[in-house]
């Protein structure tokens, strides 16, 4: 829903998972729709977990205390279906929100007997709480120091809990006997009680949990890490440029107060779904194809933005006015925009990359206009867009007015 919106509901001419990227990475920085829940459920849990017994959790608090309690439950190796409760849509969301995200490092000494998806009675894991409330927990607690299950009198011995036959004869006989196993001729000898670790010391609860401001996008992160892939075009520009720095080429026009049109103009031609005549021919086929400037030759991305004789004309006027007043040893790279050059020539680049995105603007913009592009047209629009961004009170705005000062350019 949210990708149709971005397309405004017309063909998606990027994978789904490329938009997830953040800008760095070539991305829009997109949210993904069920990333965002599972994240709001996240917080929902940080909220619950800061005053357990407050008027508003009444209900959730009830529910979770027939199965140890919320913070248990996050601890434990549960799944939805064989939980023996009956739980909300919201609770069932908050729960599998947390699964997605906890991983589990097993280990049979620290392995919980409860709400332990392997260890079933009726297809249901178990909790009973006088077990739970005389800090057994561990399934290593039902075996002997020889690593043998214990028999009803010798663990009513060790324990001194009064336990039914019934319950003890349903826990032990699900103890799958893998686990059984593992703790054969092992020696241990764990505690006989134990309290359950806090899951806000693990370092998943510290990230999640923490009081810090702006976590969400990083929560979110978790969620979307396994959703994200590396934008294609990137392969495709490698055949022809080595040595690309694509972090600060994705994040180059994040630099500047510009508008998104703008923006979108470099971000689809890297991406390479710039809609020239050439590109949407794929899509419909009747389409003319000469080049809206010339006139003669094919419109493709390269011919548009740069081989033209027009456009042309365009870049050779902005290289003089270029070496002329900012920087002398100019060489161009209108597609990526100058990323490497040395940190004492950052400001003279900082304008050069954003005359670049406005050029291609430029271009774009004579194209959908049906006028051809003219150098003289162009500085004025650099000039209406400072005299647009002066006013701001803007970082980057106030960072770009600095810096065309000190080259006493559109001043
Ligand atoms: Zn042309």
């Amino acid at each position: 829903m949210l990708s149709n919106f971005l397309w405004k509901n017309k063909t998606h001419y990027m994978r789904k998972s490329v938009v997830l990227n953040e800008y760095g990475k070539g991305g829009l920085n997109f949210i993904d729709f069920c990333s965002l829940n599972s994240t709001f459920k996240i917080n929902w849990i940080k909220q619950y977990l800061k005053n357990p017994t407050s008027i508003w959790n009444f209900i959730s608090h009830h529910v979770f205390s027939h199965l140890g309690g919320l913070k248990f439950i996050l601890l434990c190796n549960y799944n939805i279906q064989k939980i023996p409760l009956k739980l909300s849509n919201f609770h069932q969301q908050v729960l599998l929100a947390w699964a997605l995200i906890y991983k589990h490092n097993f280990s049979p000494h620290i392995c919980y007997i409860w709400n332990n998806c392997n260890i079933l009675y009726k297809n249901k894991s178990l909790f009973y709480d006088k077990w739970f409330n005389n800090g057994i927990l561990l399934v290593s607690q039902l075996f002997n120091s020889r690593g043998l299950l214990y028999n009803y009198s010798k663990f009513l011995a060790r324990y001194n809990i009064p336990i039914t036959p019934k319950e003890f004869s349903i826990v032990f006989d699900a103890i799958p006997s893998g686990l059984c196993i593992l703790f054969k001729n092992a020696d241990h000898s764990p505690p006989l009680s134990l309290s359950p670790s806090d899951p806000l010391e693990t370092s998943l609860g510290k990230l999640c949990f923490s009081l810090n401001r702006g976590m969400n996008s990083k929560v979110r992160a978790l969620f979307q890490g396994d959703l994200v892939s590396v934008p294609t075009a990137t392969f495709y520009w490698s055949n022809f440029v080595s040595n690309i720095n694509w972090k600060k080429v994705w994040s180059l026009p994040q630099k500047f107060l510009l508008t998104n049109k703008v923006k979108e103009v470099s971000f689809k031609l890297i991406h390479r779904f710039q809609p020239v005549k050439h590109f949407l021919q794929k899509l419909k086929n009747d389409i003319d194809v000469k080049c809206s400037f010339c006139e003669s030759l094919p419109e493709t991305c390269s011919h548009l933005f740069w081989y033209c004789e027009f456009t042309h004309e365009l870049w050779n006027e902005i290289n003089t006015f270029i070496v002329a007043c900012i920087f002398p040893d100019y060489y161009k790279n209108v597609l990526f925009g100058a990323c490497d050059h040395s940190s004492k020539d950052e400001n003279a680049f900082f304008l050069v990359n954003l005359i670049l995105l406005l050029a291609k603007f430029h271009i774009y913009k004579c194209k959908f206009t049906n006028k051809k592009t003219n150098f003289s047209v162009f500085l004025k629009e650099m000039e209406q867009y400072i005299s647009t961004i002066s006013p701001s009170k803007n970082k980057k705005a106030i960072k770009t007015l600095n810096v065309l000062c000190t080259y006493k350019v559109f001043t």
